[in-house]
C-alpha cells in the first residue's frame, strides 16, 4: 500500500519535474485551484507559488508546502479557476479610455429614431455648449441598424434640436456622419474631391450626405478639440482599471501614437502602470513613399519610449510597427481589398437583384514594393510588423510582403501579425504557417450580426460560408493571437473569447441573429485561451516571461469564477475575473470578502 502511494507521488513528481526552489519562502501562494497553465508540457496543475514577481513553483498541492514560510500570503481557491493573465494583441486602448468619457451610442443595435433620441439627449445634458461647440458620438454601431440597410444621412442630424456640429463615428472607425453644419465648417461641398484612401458619400446633385469614409473624414476630424494632456493620462488611468478588471495583464496598443506612448509613460513614471504596454508605433498611408524614413520613425519612437528588457513590474515596449493595408469589409463601406469582386445590385432597393460587380474594393494602401522595402527595414531594425488586413486581397498582399521579407533576412526572429483577416483566399490558409505570420482575431466578430450577416449580399453564399475563418487557419497550422480592437467594440473581452468557441451571437441577441455564422468549425477552448495567453505572447515576443504559468516567468495571473474549460461554452461569455495579478501584485481584486 505504501509502496503504491510513493509510486503515485514518484509519478506525479515526474509530471511536474524539478521546478522548485524552496531556499526561501514564496510571497504568494494558491493552491487547490483548476489552472490551465497555457504550458503545452504541463497543462494542468493544483497550485502555484510566487516570489519577487515571478512564479517559483507550479505543480500538484504536494510539492508546494516547502514554499510557505510565516510571511507567505496563502489562498486556498477550493477548486476556483486560476490561469494566465490575458493578453490582448490588438486595441486601441487611449481611444477606448476617452470614449469611456464622451457621448456614447454604446455599440448598440438602433432604428434612426432610437438614433436621433440617443443623440438630442447629449445635446441636451451639455446645452451649455449650444451653439458653437463640437458634439462628438462615439461607438455607433453603423452596420446593426434596423431595420436592416436603412440609411442615415446629415438630415438625420439636422433635424435635431441643437446649432452645433456634430460628427458620428461608427464602431469600426471607417465612418463618420457629420451633419451640415460641421460639413460647412470643414467646407465640404459637391466641389471637393475624394483625398486618396478616402471617400465622401454624396447625393444624386453631388453634394456630400454627411458619410465619410477613411481618410476623407479627417476634413471634420481635424476641426475638433484635441484632448488634453490631463484628458488622456485619464483616459489611459481609465483603459488599464478596465482592462485589468478583465483580467487583461498586457496589451498591444495597435495604433500606437505618441500621444498613447506619452500618458502610458506618464503612468509608468509615477508607478500607477498597472499593465504591460505595448505599442505598435503607426506608419501613415503617406509614408509608403518613402520606405526608409517610414521605419526611421518607427526607431526614433522606439528609442523614445521603449524601456528595455522585461521586468516583473511593468513597463512600456516598443517593439511593433503597424500599417492599414485596407478597410473594412463590412458594407456600405466595402473598403477591404478584395480577391474577387464585391457584387452589385443591378436592381431596385425593394426589388434587388444581386450580380458579380467589378469592384475589388480599394487598391491596398501600400504598394507591394514599397511594403515590402518597410518590412525588410523594419526585420533589419527588430521590429515586428502588424498589418490590418480586412478582404483577402490585403490579406494575400501582407503575405506577399512578408514572404519578400523572409527571403531577404532568411531566418531572423521576426513575428509580422496580420490583424483581422476576415476572409482569406483559401489558397493562402497554409501560407501563415509556412511564412510565420499570426493571425490576430477579433474574435467578437465572429458571430451572426448585422456587420456579419449583411456581407451575403455583396459576397454571394460560397464566400459567405468562409468569413471569419478561425477554425480553417488554426487547421492550417496558423499560430492564432486574440486581439479584441477596443473600442471598435465594446470591452467585453469573455463575451470574444466565447465567439471564438460558439460562433454564436448572445441569447438575448435579436431572432435573426440566432445560429452559428459559416460553416467554419471555430476554435476549442484551449485553443482561445492560448490565443489569449501564450500565442499572444508570442505575437508581443514575450513568451519568455509571460504568456504561461511556468517556474522562472513572471507572475502574471488570474483567478476565475468559473472553469472555461468545462462550463457550457455560452456561459464563457458570463466569465469574471476575481483577481488580477501584475509580476505577483495585486491590480484588480474582486475575491468575495466574508
Ligand atoms: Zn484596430
Amino acid at each position: 500500500m505504501t509502496k503504491h502511494i510513493l509510486f503515485c507521488f514518484l509519478a506525479l513528481l515526474s509530471l511536474f519535474p524539478a521546478q522548485a526552489y524552496a531556499e526561501t519562502p514564496a510571497d504568494r501562494v494558491f493552491r487547490n485551484a483548476v489552472i490551465f497553465t497555457s504550458d503545452s508540457a504541463h497543462p494542468s496543475a493544483e497550485a502555484v507559488a510566487i516570489r519577487d514577481g515571478r512564479i517559483v513553483y507550479v505543480g500538484p498541492n504536494s510539492g508546494v508546502a516547502p514554499f510557505i514560510g510565516r510571511a507567505t500570503k496563502v489562498t486556498d481557491l477550493h477548486g476556483g479557476f486560476l490561469m494566465s493573465g490575458l493578453i490582448d494583441g490588438h486595441l486601441h486602448p487611449l481611444q477606448g479610455g476617452l470614449k469611456m468619457q464622451t457621448c456614447s451610442l454604446d455599440y448598440e443595435s438602433l432604428t434612426v429614431e432610437e438614433f436621433q433620441r440617443k443623440i438630442q439627449s447629449c445635446l441636451d445634458k451639455t446645452k451649455n455648449q449650444e451653439p458653437g461647440a463640437w458634439l462628438e458620438v462615439e461607438s455607433w454601431f453603423q452596420e446593426s441598424m434596423r431595420p436592416a440597410g436603412v440609411k442615415t444621412s446629415r438630415a438625420t442630424l439636422d433635424s435635431l434640436k441643437t446649432s452645433r456640429p456634430i460628427l458620428v463615428r461608427s464602431s469600426f472607425g471607417h465612418t463618420a456622419l457629420a451633419n451640415s453644419r460641421a460639413l460647412a465648417l470643414a467646407k465640404l461641398t459637391s466641389a471637393s474631391v475624394d483625398p486618396p484612401g478616402g471617400k465622401i458619400w454624396r447625393d444624386a446633385d453631388g453634394d456630400p450626405t454627411g458619410l465619410l469614409e477613411d481618410s476623407a473624414q479627417s476634413a471634420v476630424s481635424s476641426l475638433l478639440p484635441k484632448p488634453t494632456p490631463q484628458d488622456e493620462l485619464a483616459a489611459a488611468k481609465a483603459a488599464q482599471a478596465a482592462l485589468n478588471h478583465q483580467g487583461v495583464t498586457s496589451f498591444l496598443d495597435a495604433s500606437g501614437a505618441p500621444p498613447s506612448m506619452d500618458a502610458f509613460t506618464a503612468l509608468q513614471t509615477s508607478g500607477e502602470l498597472t499593465i504591460r504596454a505595448h505599442f505598435a508605433s503607426l506608419i501613415e498611408v503617406e509614408q509608403g513613399a518613402n520606405p526608409a524614413a517610414a521605419v526611421a520613425q518607427v526607431v526614433a519612437n522606439r528609442d523614445k519610449y521603449d524601456q528595455g528588457a522585461l521586468k516583473p513590474q511593468p513597463t512600456i515596449t516598443v517593439r511593433n510597427a503597424k500599417l492599414f493595408l485596407d478597410g473594412v469589409i463590412a458594407a456600405p463601406a466595402m473598403t477591404g481589398t478584395m480577391i474577387e469582386p464585391y457584387r452589385m445590385n443591378t436592381g431596385t432597393e425593394n426589388a434587388p437583384r444581386w450580380v458579380a460587380g467589378k469592384s475589388l474594393g480599394p487598391d491596398v494602401y501600400f504598394p507591394a514594393a514599397p511594403l515590402a522595402e518597410i518590412l525588410i527595414g523594419l526585420g533589419r531594425a527588430g521590429i515586428d510588423p502588424h498589418m490590418h488586413t480586412d478582404g483577402d486581397g490585403a490579406v494575400r498582399a501582407a503575405l506577399d510582403a512578408v514572404a519578400t521579407m523572409r527571403k531577404a533576412l532568411g531566418s531572423a526572429d521576426i513575428r509580422p501579425a496580420l490583424a483581422h483577416t476576415e476572409i482569406v483566399h483559401p489558397t493562402d490558409f497554409p501560407r501563415f504557417r509556412q511564412l510565420g505570420v499570426q493571425p490576430v482575431l477579433s474574435m467578437q466578430w465572429e458571430k451572426p450580426a448585422g456587420d456579419t450577416l449583411g456581407l451575403v449580399d455583396y459576397f454571394g453564399p460560397e464566400r459567405m460560408k468562409i468569413i471569419e475563418p478561425s477554425g480553417r487557419l488554426a487547421a492550417a497550422g496558423a499560430r492564432i493571437a486574440f486581439g479584441s480592437d477596443w473600442p471598435v467594440d465594446a470591452l467585453d473581452e469573455w463575451f470574444a473569447l466565447k465567439v471564438g468557441v460558439t460562433r454564436t451571437n448572445s441569447p438575448s441577441a435579436p431572432a435573426e441573429y440566432h445560429g452559428r455564422l459559416g460553416d467554419d468549425p471555430g476554435l476549442s477552448r484551449q485553443t482561445v485561451l492560448r490565443a489569449a495567453t501564450i500565442d499572444a505572447a508570442y505575437e508581443l515576443h514575450q513568451d519568455d516571461v509571460t504568456g504561461s504559468l511556468q517556474v522562472g516567468k513572471f507572475a502574471d495571473l488570474i483567478v476565475l469564477d468559473r472553469n472555461p474549460l468545462t462550463i457550457p461554452a455560452e456561459d464563457i461569455a458570463n466569465v469574471h475575473v476575481l483577481e488580477t495579478l501584475l509580476g505577483g501584485r495585486t491590480v484588480f481584486d474582486a475575491t468575495p470578502k466574508n
